[in-house]
């Protein structure tokens, strides 16, 4: 038996309903998966019973990539590594459907650094990914809730995002302190271009640096005053900032990377 890791955030999924419900959460049959985060392979089997074409493992635990190694051979190729430091664009030539049950701070900074090194195509099917619930909540949050702010703004640009369910600490062992929300990420078909995602990081931290205050501050450090962007995009500087709309922030993020071009 192995204990778990507190360092690596192991918390294993335990409950059969919540595995057969997450291996549910897209097809798999004949398509390549990736599983990040793999644990002991509690989920890997679930997904392996349903048929992938092909299976990588990216494990930063050796200990467990050796176990899983050992249960599930020939069947599945395991990576020993960390998955913030592969390039996830190259593991593969073809779409990858991706799962991961990873450690929740893991779970934000994977979605963040994917999407900011988004090229002109998506390397995914779909992403299959749990975070804590107060995190998940977040990022599907929309405008005009208190919740609405930089981390939605940001998944939201480039990809459509859904709630399969919420799981309580008692699927896991050991149980975690929070309630956990499974996502499913899918790619949009069309977004506003901006070049540079820094500058929507940028421009929604300046504005959200100070959730409560009028816009008027945060936009006149940003565009010095320019009144002709605020009549295009239609803003009204005694708003908020969570209420401007995605669409709003992007455009204000495409002008402020026109600006300084
Ligand atoms: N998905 C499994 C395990 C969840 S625990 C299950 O649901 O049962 C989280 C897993 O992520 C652990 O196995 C841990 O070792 C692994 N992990 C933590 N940080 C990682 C990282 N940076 N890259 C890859 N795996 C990581």
């Amino acid at each position: 038996m192995i204990k778990a890791k507190k360092s690596l955030g192991q918390n294993f999924l335990i409950d059969q309903n919540i595995l057969e419900k997450i291996s549910n959460a897209t097809i798999i049959k004949d398509k390549i998966v990736l599983e990040i985060g793999p644990g002991t392979g509690n989920l890997t089997s679930y997904i392996l019973k349903k048929n992938p074409k092909k299976m990588v493992l990216i494990e930063k635990d050796s200990e467990l990539s050796n176990q899983l190694n050992n249960n599930f051979n020939n069947k599945i190729n395991i990576i020993n590594d960390d998955i913030l430091k592969i390039d996830e664009t190259i593991l593969f030539n073809e779409k990858v459907t991706v799962f991961g049950n990873l450690p929740y701070n893991i779970s934000t900074e994977i979605i963040s650094k994917w999407i900011i090194n988004l090229q002109n195509s998506f390397w995914f099917e779909c992403l299959v990914l749990m975070f804590q619930k107060e995190v998940a909540n977040r990022i599907i949050a929309e405008f005009n809730t208190s919740d609405y702010g930089r981390l939605s703004i940001l998944c939201n640009w480039k990809l459509n995002i859904k709630k399969i369910c919420d799981i309580k600490p008692n699927a896991f062992s050991p149980k975690p302190k929070v309630d956990s929300s499974l996502l499913i990420f899918y790619p949009k078909k069309k977004f506003i271009k901006i070049n540079d995602p820094k500058n929507l990081e940028k421009v929604t931290r300046i504005f959200f640096n100070q959730r409560r205050k009028m816009l008027k501050k945060p936009y006149n450090q940003l565009f010095n005053g320019n009144q002709s962007i605020l009549k295009k995009l239609k803003i009204d500087l005694n708003l908020r900032p969570q209420n401007l709309n995605f669409e709003t922030y992007y455009k204000l993020a495409s002008e402020y990377e026109k600006l300084r071009s």
